[in-house]
């Protein structure tokens, strides 16, 4: 079997878009389209716009349980989390105040807490366990007395591993601090039920579930009304909260990407469930391969992150011109450290250091799994040959 592109196993750095979405999309492009400004209620063409934004307003919310007022539209998950933490923290105002989130958060969330150290607020950052997971004593240490704001993400987009939201956020409950979740990882891959979940604030992605880049939406909790400063002024767009034009096209592909994935989450799930199975069972069977975090059951199904004894996995990726995979995170590829992930679970760094991430979707094939195992398992087979013993995990 051959294949003309390489196998895409990384669909947690990004997704390809649904055609489903792009369909959805071009009518809103082109000069005969749907371009007017969705805030241009003044005219017809104004008022179609502003339209289909509100329809997948609804589509979004209606994926996560939540009301269409809650959403708030952003440029990604990035911006989300940003506007989260800085938009509570900055509105409490109080210096000193604490903000209390895990070491395995995603950049988006942890450099946005070392941003506002520089303001003057305090972060009380938590070690998970072995597995990743952030237990309730943990948590109810961390917030002691004084946090204001707890940040834990639903699923670690390194590991996979998934977070208690509803007893971690009974405990936030209990200390009287709101909750923001980064779910970017998490939407249209476990059911989410805002309207059950003790949750205040959650961030999501378009492109990590099908839908276009750059556009994102962050959910406020309206009952009780959360209260945050905006970090984007001009227009008032979006309540007050996030001024710009909306981006009409990217919208409505991210409501029909999120309708898209309530249609197929079980389908979906099942598929990965199926591909990472097989890939781990593969892999495994080369001996010395363990996984990291968690083992099927507190972990999501599309990812999984292995350790390959006596491997340097950046060497590995060398010899992988035909699958296209990672050693972490997109958003920490550039640095050459190990995955601080990794590291904050206990690996040591020579462990960190021979694992791979491999990330699979909704258009990932059995055929293209079978080849992805033929093809690391050549290359894991030969850079054992070359240096053996060079790395011991
Ligand atoms: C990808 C990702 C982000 C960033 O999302 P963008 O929409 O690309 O800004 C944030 N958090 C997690 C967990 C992610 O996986």
């Amino acid at each position: 079997m051959s294949v003309d592109k390489p196998v895409y196993l990384d669909y947690a750095a990004t997704t390809p878009t649904d055609p489903a979405v792009v369909e959805a999309m071009l009518p809103f492009l082109g000069h005969e389209g749907g371009f007017a400004n969705p805030a241009s209620i003044s005219h017809a063409a104004g008022r179609a716009a502003h339209k289909a934004v509100e329809a997948a307003r609804v589509r979004i919310a209606a994926l996560v349980g939540a009301d269409a007022q809650e959403i708030v539209f952003t440029s990604g998950a990035t911006e989300s989390d940003n506007l989260a933490l800085k938009g509570v923290m900055r509105h409490l105002g109080r210096e000193g105040s604490r903000l209390v989130t895990s070491r395995t958060e995603h950049k988006a969330v942890l450099d946005t807490a070392r941003a506002l150290e520089g303001e003057g607020f305090r972060v009380t950052r938590i070690t998970p366990d072995a597995r990743g997971r952030i237990g309730v004593d943990a948590l109810r240490e961390a917030i002691g007395d004084g946090a204001v704001l707890v940040s834990i993400m639903l699923v670690n987009n390194e590991i996979g591993v998934i977070q208690d939201l509803t007893v971690l956020g009974e405990v936030c409950r209990e200390k009287g601090v709101l909750f923001h979740v980064d779910a970017a990882q998490g939407a249209g891959k476990l059911p989410i039920d805002l309207g059950a979940l003790p949750v205040d604030l959650m961030s999501f992605s378009g492109h990590k579930l099908y839908g276009p880049k750059g556009i994102g939406a962050l959910y406020v909790r309206r009952a009780p009304q959360v209260q945050l400063d905006a970090m984007i002024h001009g227009g008032g767009h979006e309540g007050g909260l996030r001024s710009g034009t909306l981006a009409t096209h990217q919208i409505v592909g991210m409501g029909r990407a999120f309708e898209v994935a309530g249609e197929r989450l079980a389908e979906d799930a099942a598929h990965s469930r199926a591909l990472t199975e097989r890939l781990y069972a593969g892999l495994n069977a080369l001996g010395g391969v363990e996984i990291n975090g968690p083992e099927e059951g507190q972990r999501v199904a599309h990812v999984l992150n292995l350790a390959f004894d006596n491997v340097i996995s950046e060497t590995l990726l060398y010899f992988l011109t035909d699958v296209c995979v990672s050693t972490g995170s997109a958003c920490s590829s550039s640095s050459r450290a190990p995955s601080y992930v990794l590291k904050a679970i206990g690996c040591s760094d020579a462990r960190a250091r021979s694992s791979l991430r491999l990330s699979v979707g909704r258009f990932t094939t059995m055929d293209e799994v079978e080849l992805a195992i033929e093809h690391i398992g050549a290359a894991v087979t030969r850079l054992r040959e070359m240096a053996p013993d060079a790395v011991s995990t």
